[in-house]
């Protein structure tokens, strides 16, 4: 498993000010590895806290320094923050919420959380460097396969449909 996922992870917290919510701490070296060059430049040595409001455009930002990044500041699509294809919901591997879309549509199940899960159990993931949050993408992906079946018409069962609806093979644990 790779160093991403076995490190504890110290969870802190602080206001985004532009939405009011909650973010969570992100590492310099996520910021690092995402933002573009210009947004590099004014990273300051402060907390830096990853804000998740869909409808907010501010992706990160750190209240100490007054410092905010936008979704132009950051090299890759923000998933939560995007409605229109391609949203990326799995950093590490390239998946997109169409490819989850699409599974369903044509088998009437998704074995995406399972692909990802074995990926990362193989050690394969690099969260911390590659996902905006910094974070493993497992939670996330398991819930929008599961809205995804909800909506779809599917008659499977939808306990079956998902076979791995707790994102264990990732053991970041928050503290
Ligand atoms: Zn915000």
């Amino acid at each position: 498993m790779s160093k991403c996922c076995q490190v504890p992870v110290a969870v802190y917290s602080a206001h985004c000010r532009v939405c009011g919510r909650k973010g969570k701490s992100v590492a310099r070296r996520t910021m690092e590895h995402l933002l573009v060059e210009s947004a590099v430049a004014r990273l300051t040595d402060h907390p830096h806290f990853f804000c998740a409001t869909p409808t907010c455009p501010v992706v990160y930002f750190s209240n100490e320094a007054d410092a905010r990044f936008y979704k132009s500041d950051v090299r890759v699509r923000v998933g939560v923050k995007e409605t229109e294809d391609p949203v990326p919901i799995c950093y590490c591997f390239g998946i997109t919420e169409k490819m989850v879309r699409d599974e369903i549509a044509s088998t009437g199940r998704t074995t995406i959380p399972d692909y990802i899960k074995a990926q990362v159990k193989a050690g394969r993931c690099a969260c911390e460097i590659m996902n905006p949050s910094g974070r493993c993408c497992l939670g996330v992906v398991t819930e929008i396969a599961i809205r995804l079946l909800k909506r779809s018409d599917s008659t499977r069962t939808r306990e079956e449909a998902v076979a791995a609806p707790m994102p264990d093979g990732c053991a970041v644990t928050e503290t």
